[in-house]
């Protein structure tokens, strides 16, 4: 007997043979956190209180997700049968795509945008029919209205979009909606809380819109892996036979109550960062690097060739910042998440020192 590998050992499914893989920089961020656009402080103090008082008991028991879907559904003004709680956003798009696309269909995808949109649809026998935002990053309306056909089944909006900051207004995604009656409009609004414009409130009106949210960025619950999708019932019911009724573990669901009745806090995280957000932008203006208006808690900036190095040596300054260049369109451009006010003050100190040394080093050779 040999152990040696036969021809007969399994391979797994062509599809995912040809999957890229996807490695994000998760190591090692003790330091200011501005690549991963997370909250940046804390959750409330109220879901702190609540974990602390988690029983070991209570940990032995199976996750029920329903109770905490009606409490979820009743604060959207939405009905159960409307929301499924999912580990994170990641896995509401995950199990939509395993729901509604197959061998033939196309998922339309504004790009740049959220990566891990194409690396699910890379998994399944439809194709990812990209829309390139001009060179302003706008959202590429015309476009996308030009590239939907009778084969397209999702089109999926990040609404703000990552890494650009740019959002699609209420009335292009109506008539999205409206001229792709036969796909679902997966409007992923993982950053609401800092746009503040939203179409939730056309879910069961607008029949094929499907929208999702995280409790990852404003609400401050990243690790906890928990995230939303709210639609029609007559589509919400597929997601939900996809979905593992045990994916949503038990401390994520203790903790979403109350992170919902903490109003006060969200509001003042969200307060601290949209004034954060206009003084380091004032900041970056300053050093002349161009930007990209934002409605996110983040801002796309232009760093230009020497992005790996700008990149490399803001992390050795304390500050952690994410690089986007490989993103379509997006050559020499750095995403810098945005925290609290005394937060982004250290970070323009640490920009403005890593930008005056590649000057320096510039004007040397
Ligand atoms: N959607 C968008 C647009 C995002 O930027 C992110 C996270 N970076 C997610 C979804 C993922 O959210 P979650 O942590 O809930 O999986």
């Amino acid at each position: 007997m040999t152990n040696a590998p036969t021809q007969l050992s399994p391979t797994p499914r062509g599809r995912v043979q040809a999957m890229k893989e996807y490695h994000p920089p998760l190591g090692c961020r003790d330091a200011l956190r501005l690549d991963f656009n997370e909250n940046t402080l804390a959750c409330s103090p109220k879901v702190r209180e609540v974990l602390s008082r988690i029983s070991a008991c209570s940990l032995t028991r199976y996750p029920e997700r329903e109770p905490v879907e009606a409490i979820v559904a009743a604060h959207l003004g939405l009905a159960p049968s409307q929301v499924a709680l999912t580990n994170g956003v990641d896995e509401a798009i995950h199990v939509l795509f395993e729901a509604f696309l197959e061998d033939g269909d196309e998922l339309l995808l504004p790009v740049p945008t959220y990566t891990m949109y194409e690396i699910y649809s890379s998994a399944t026998d439809a194709r990812a029919v990209p829309v390139l935002a001009a060179a302003d990053l706008q959202f590429p309306f015309e476009r996308l209205l030009a590239a939907i056909s009778s084969r397209t089944k999702i089109i999926a909006i990040a609404n703000p979009n990552s890494p650009s900051g740019s959002a699609a207004t209420r009335t292009q995604l109506l008539e999205i909606a409206n001229r792709a009656p036969h796909a679902v409009l997966l409007v992923d609004e993982a950053y609401f809380h800092f746009h503040g414009e939203t179409v939730i409130d056309l879910i069961g009106t607008v029949p094929n819109l499907i929208v999702a949210r995280t409790f990852s960025k404003a609400y401050g619950l990243a690790g906890l892996r928990l995230g939303l999708l709210a639609g029609p019932a007559d589509l919400m019911r597929w997601v939900k036979r996809v979905l593992s009724p045990y994916s949503v573990n038990s401390l994520a669901l203790a903790c979403l109550p109350p992170a919902l009745e903490d109003a006060a806090y969200l509001d003042w995280y969200v307060g601290e960062v949209l004034t954060a957000r206009t003084e380091f932008e004032a900041a970056l203006d300053e050093t002349g690097v161009r930007r990209w208006p934002s409605h996110a808690n983040f801002v796309l900036t232009e760093i230009g060739a020497q992005h790996e190095e700008f990149t490399r040596m803001m992390s050795a300054a304390g500050v952690l910042v994410r690089d986007r260049s490989s993103d379509p369109g997006c050559d020499g451009r750095v995403r810098i998440t945005i925290g609290t006010r005394e937060q982004m003050q250290r970070a323009a100190v640490a920009l403005n020192d890593v930008l005056a040394q590649l000057r320096a080093g510039r004007e040397a050779e």
